[in-house]
């Protein structure tokens, strides 16, 4: 906690009061080489009895505290003889090269086991660190000037964490690049969304990866089983020879109908945070088992006061019908070469009364009218080839529950992946995905995840059915007509998932911050923004809108 405090007080506060972490190689290295001093082995004397015996001590991962200054510490390693106890922290990387022979969080850091030592009774006056790649020691004397720095970063940090306020980024520092939470900080964004239009604006840094490292894992082969094995989940199906893949390469996974899972599987993805999504085998998206719920309680207080407070939500919803609109106006000058001036006017002019209505009830007769502008233009992006094609594939209207045919069909399958995603993305930022701004709660609907995916519906699923039906990747053979509605059949739905996917990671340039990035992280970093919208950080959500 030390160690953060005295690397960022903006970090400490993610880590520790609103409970972030973010799982990457580094953290997952780091465990590794940390694995065997985590091991807890031999035993350390009470004070009284090493007074009086000389022996020495080598014990390893040993938990202390030391109620006074209030710190609690486990030490990978303690060395010693008699009372004189020596702590040495292990860290991953090479010994840096500064005089000091370590940074000052982490010599903060063996300060504090040092002093949590001497309340216990032990002699202390200096740690090691001991650098796991260059395997060497670098002993830290406890000088008073540590020791007093130490103190103070403690002091400080108890009280940011009594605040309630999240402290504000660093500016244009050198540390975020190397930050483990810089994805979850935004530290350059935030500082861009809450400055002055007028003003200069300060340059955005690529400090997030454009794609993320893990993927969604889709399971809909009936009677297949997942279990654990190892690092891995090993997928058996029928006929089939089993397949595998990293648990740390998951992001999270969907599985439809009759699909099992053993517990051993079902524990580690609940402790590595990987939500499993539960779909009907007819898509009806009805549940999600996932680990303990996200430690950031400060937002999800946050979200519910702003969820009551009609004024502050219709500022929020009406961002997000505003991008809607936006996105959906766009998609059709990209793609219907005979789409009518005036239509595109009218989602112009509708787009900007969205952006200032200040009733809710209005909004959604905005919203309705830019619907029926954009889906009586939307047949006319789809380029089926002529003959067979062309009548199964003809988009008279937007129907739903069930739908009637399967240009529909595939736009209802799309927005429940996509509800999913955005659902799987709240609750990993620590959001309640049941309370939106724009929709209101109803029994089973994920109404924020809702408000989320809006931005994206035409960018994402709308532009996914478009190039499935233009690129000829879906046939009218892939669907299938029950009672009165049509559905994919499993094939299709493969078709279907991995086109959505390609669309998912494809990068497009962020409007606002001018890096590339992938629509899905581009999803997350939305639900970010919201989150530091609550949070007083930027004065309003801005939507995520293409040019
Ligand atoms: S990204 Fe920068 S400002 Fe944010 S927590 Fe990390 S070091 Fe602090």
């Amino acid at each position: 906690m030390l160690n953060e405090y005295a690397y960022c007080p903006r970090l400490f506060y993610l880590e520790w009061v609103q409970g972030e972490w973010r799982e990457s190689r580094d953290t997952v290295e780091g465990r590794a080489k940390h694995r065997r001093v985590q091991k807890e082995s031999g035993r350390v004397p009470g004070p009284d009895e090493t007074r009086k015996d000389d022996s020495a001590i080598h014990a390893r991962s040993i938990l202390m505290s030391a109620g006074k200054i209030g710190l609690i510490a486990k030490i990978d390693l303690l060395e010693g003889e008699g009372n004189r106890l020596t702590p040495v922290d292990y860290k991953r990387g090479k010994r840096p090269d500064i005089p000091e022979g370590a940074y000052e969080p982490e010599r903060v850091q063996v300060c504090a086991q040092g002093l949590i030592l001497r309340e216990n009774g032990y002699e202390c006056s200096e740690g090691v660190i001991y650098y796991v790649e260059s395997k060497e020691r670098v002993a830290i004397p406890f000088t008073d000037e540590l020791v007093k720095r130490t103190l103070t970063l403690l002091e400080y940090a108890k009280k940011f964490a009594s605040l309630g306020t999240i402290p504000a980024p660093l500016q244009d520092s050198p540390k975020c690049p190397r930050c483990s939470l810089v994805g979850i900080c935004l530290p350059d964004e935030v500082q861009r969304l809450s400055e002055d239009d007028d003003g200069e604006l300060v340059d955005v840094r690529r400090l997030l990866p454009a794609r993320d490292d893990a993927l969604p894992l889709y399971v809909q082969e009936q009677g297949a089983v997942m279990s654990k094995r190892g690092d891995t989940i090993e997928i058996k199906r029928a006929g089939s020879p089993p397949v595998t893949g990293r648990f740390m390469e998951v992001s999270h996974i969907s599985t439809w109908g009759n699909v099992t899972m053993t517990s051993q599987c079902m524990h580690e993805l609940c402790d590595r945070g990987i939500p499993v999504c539960h779909f009907s085998y007819g898509n009806w998206f009805y549940g999600i088992t996932h680990g303990m719920t996200h430690k950031n309680v400060e937002l999800r207080i946050r979200q519910f006061r702003t969820a009551g407070d009609a004024g502050a939500s219709v500022a929020i919803a009406r961002r997000i019908v505003e991008g809607k609109i936006r996105n959906c106006r766009t998609l059709l000058r990209r793609n219907n070469p005979d789409v009518p001036e005036a239509a595109l006017e009218e989602l112009a002019r509708l787009a900007k009364l969205a952006s200032e209505a200040t009733d809710a009830g209005a909004l959604l007769g905005m919203e309705g009218a830019a619907a029926n502008v954009y889906f009586s233009n939307f047949a006319g992006m789809l380029k089926a080839s002529p003959g067979e094609c062309a009548p199964a594939f003809d988009f008279q209207e937007r129907n739903r529950r069930p739908p009637k045919d399967p240009v529909n069909a595939l736009l209802s399958f799309l927005y429940a992946i996509l509800a999913k995603d955005a659902t799987v993305t709240l609750l990993s930022v620590g959001f309640d995905p049941y309370l939106g701004f724009h929709h209101r709660p109803k029994y089973g609907r994920p109404a924020l995840a809702l408000d989320l995916m809006e931005e994206f519906r035409p960018l994402v699923a709308d532009s996914a059915v478009i190039s499935l039906i233009n690129n000829r990747e879906t046939t009218p053979d892939d669907f299938i007509e029950k009672g009165i509605g049509v559905t994919l059949k499993p094939e299709g739905k493969k078709t279907v998932i991995e086109a959505y996917e390609r669309r998912m990671d494809s990068l497009v340039t962020h409007p606002i911050f001018g890096y590339s990035i992938s629509y899905r992280r581009v999803l997350e970093v939305q639900a970010r923004i919201l989150a530091r919208h609550l949070a007083g950080e930027v004065p309003a959500y801005e939507p995520f809108c293409t040019r």
